[in-house]
């Protein structure tokens, strides 16, 4: 976590971390609660504290590092479109090796459902600070 951020109790983290059974809200891969690990837990503002979002228990939820990552500043409506789209350019566009593996039949790819797993698993988040018009000025610049 960021500087100037509250610093959560072990319990109310442990808390988040089993949540979903102690996998990524966002993508549903197991987590460790054990630090740095390659799948060490990491805990997401699900509205981004830049875009307005509080630094509350409420809107954290267990992430792993690639989700946290990725998902960065954006809402949860702006990640899952920006996911269809790395998605989208990475099949139009894919690296070489990705396509050697695909050909291999090492990697099979299929598309996203555009489910995230905290969804699957039935929880709604407060997301009043999500739907933004996707006019929005800075929606696209925030999407680069
Ligand atoms: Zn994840």
């Amino acid at each position: 976590m960021k500087k100037n951020r509250r610093k959560f109790s072990n319990t109310i983290l442990a808390n988040k971390f089993s949540q979903f059974g102690g996998r990524c809200a966002y993508c549903g891969t197991p987590l460790t609660w054990e630090r740095k690990k390659p799948n060490s837990v990491e805990f997401d503002h699900i509205n981004p504290i830049s875009c307005g979002g509080a630094d509350t228990e409420e809107n954290l939820l267990a992430a792993c590092h690639i989700c946290n990552y990725e998902k960065n500043d954006f809402r949860i409506n702006e990640f899952r479109d920006y996911i269809q789209r790395l998605y989208k350019n990475n099949i139009e566009y894919p690296k070489m090796w990705f396509k050697f593996f695909k050909q291999l039949g090492v990697i099979e790819v299929k598309p996203w459902d555009g489910v995230f797993l905290f969804e699957k698993e039935g929880f709604t988040p407060n997301t009043e600070l999500d739907g933004r018009n996707i006019s929005d000025k800075n929606y696209w610049e925030r999407m680069l």
